[in-house]
């Protein structure tokens, strides 16, 4: 393969087809993009909307989606953090709260659980989380493609027009008033020559993590290890008595991993994370650790996911050896693929930073609040750093839209933030916050014919409060 590294070769110009002609095109169906699509396709009456009716009426909103299923990270074992903020009240409502319900309906959802270190966790059944994710965007009326991969952009001008897909089908285009790019790596965004942005000064990004879950730990004693244990079963942050609490994330045992160094064990982190699941033997392991991976380059990320693969049995090897509670646990579920923290960020007419955050700042066009700490896994090394905010902080609706690129808005962790400012808007609940925005923002701007960019901000501010999202 490095032979043919650098040769070209030219592909002829061809017509392809137009697979579709949609008002608003959601690319990407993670947390940001199911909310988008959602948001996308309700209709501003709430009566209709509380109705539970099909509501896309006219109105064509599609998602595409490269994987199988929708939820993206949703699926991967992870809980939903920073619903609420350190001062326990709840920052993130309207549609992401929808989404926990509909899951506590099915019993497939904790509580938000407050939390000293992650302002609060919300455990999530994986597989339940792509059916609820799916019923959300069918009852809506959104146009769900699967198994499509977007690889360009349609454009006149600097005016984004619909995308370029490839599928077993080929290469087809879809074309759209306005596209929301919520793909996490900011494909779209990047093909329709927007200024993307990689990583700290170095291009340094988070490393990525291969989650798994093990079943038949005895979840009883790890508690109580860590209840009444603190000065052997050290813990970052969090008090010994948040471990009381029927669901926890530990990140800690630095102790431990230095043990079970010397022992000869290689472990990728400085610090054990575990969060237990709605089984009462389950826990999800957030332990693999690549560090120099980049996603949007498939022999970085194939290393990526080959190395986190392996790491995984040493880490089962070591939770069995050294953590309380896990001497007769096993392996039982391995996430789809290796969950990735950071790559392409948009620049968009603003530029969130980490100031912003630790500094709690208000803007005047505010369309998300979140409060989850600058949670930086170190690029390189095995440690991790955290700031907190100590209230919340607004996200501008600038942040989605592109600097100078019009048609298209970005939602999610790809929007435009700097290095340590993702590190927190790219929790879920806060990705979600940030689809939703952009979903009745794209609506609004399709409703009116004015172009995503131009959009009455405060209209969007005014649906948003109106249908239950949160906002100072
Ligand atoms: C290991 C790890 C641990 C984390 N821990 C937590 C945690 O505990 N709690 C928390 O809240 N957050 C956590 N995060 C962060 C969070 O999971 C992500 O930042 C968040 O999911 C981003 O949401 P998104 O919608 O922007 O992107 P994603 O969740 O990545 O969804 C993007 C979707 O777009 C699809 N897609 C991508 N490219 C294309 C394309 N070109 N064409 C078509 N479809 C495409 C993907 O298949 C995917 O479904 C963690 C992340 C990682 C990796």
């Amino acid at each position: 393969m490095s032979d043919n590294m650098n040769a070209m070769i030219k592909e002829p110009a061809r017509e392809i087809p137009v697979r579709a002609s949609v008002d608003i095109l959601v690319v990407g169906g993670g947390p940001s993009g199911v909310m988008a699509a959602r948001a996308a396709a309700a209709k501003e009456n709430k009566s209709v909307e509380k109705a539970g009716g099909c509501y896309s009426g006219s109105r064509k909103v599609m998602l595409i989606e490269s994987r199988g299923y929708l939820g993206g990270n949703l699926t991967i074992g992870l809980p939903i953090l920073g619903f609420l903020n350190r001062k326990g009240e709840q920052i993130i409502k309207g549609l992401p709260q929808e989404f926990i319900d509909r899951m506590r309906a099915v019993k497939a959802a904790s509580g938000h659980v407050p939390c000293k270190n992650h302002m609060s966790l919300t455990i999530i059944d994986p597989e339940s989380a792509k059916t609820v994710c799916q019923e959300m965007l069918e009852e809506a009326g959104v146009d769900i493609l699967m198994y499509v991969f977007c690889v360009g952009v349609v454009k006149e001008g600097d005016t984004v027009k619909g995308v370029i897909i490839e599928s077993k089908a080929g290469r087809e285009a879809i074309l759209a008033k306005t596209v929301i790019d919520c793909t996490g790596d900011g494909d779209v965004a990047f093909r329709a020559g927007v200024e993307c942005r990689k990583g700290d000064d170095d291009g340094g990004m988070q490393p990525p993590t291969l989650m798994y879950n093990m079943r038949n730990v005895d979840v009883d004693r790890l508690r109580d290890a860590l209840s009444n244990h603190p000065d052997i079963f050290d813990m970052d942050v969090m008090p010994p008595e948040q471990f009381g609490k029927r669901y926890f994330i530990t990140v800690g045992l630095r102790n431990q991993i230095k043990a079970a160094s010397e022992a000869g064990f290689h472990i990728p982190v400085a610090r054990t994370i575990l969060i237990t699941g709605l089984k009462d033997d389950e826990i999800w392991v957030n332990m693999s650790r690549v560090s120099g991976v980049d996603s949007t380059d498939p022999v970085s990320y194939t290393r990526g996911e080959l190395t986190a693969r392996k790491q995984i049995y040493e880490i089962s090897a070591y939770l069995e050896e050294f953590v309380p509670g896990f001497e007769k646990a096993r392996i039982e579920t391995v996430a789809p693929f290796t969950g990735i923290r950071e790559s392409r960020v948009m620049v968009g007419k603003y530029i969130l930073t980490a100031q912003d955050i630790l500094e709690c700042r208000r803007f005047d066009d505010a369309i998300a609040v979140a409060g989850y700490p600058v949670d930086i896994h170190h690029s390189k090394g095995t440690d991790c750093t955290m700031y907190f905010c100590p209230d919340s902080y607004d996200i501008p609706y600038r942040c989605l839209v592109p600097a100078k690129t019009e048609g298209l808005l970005v939602a999610g962790r790809c929007s435009s933030m700097n290095h340590e400012a993702m590190a927190s808007t790219r929790v879920m609940s806060t990705c979600m916050a940030m689809g939703e925005a952009a979903g009745r923002a794209a609506r609004i701007a399709s409703d009116e014919g004015v172009l995503p960019s131009g959009v009455d901000v405060d209209k969007v501010r005014r649906e948003l409060r109106e249908t239950g999202a949160y906002l100072k």
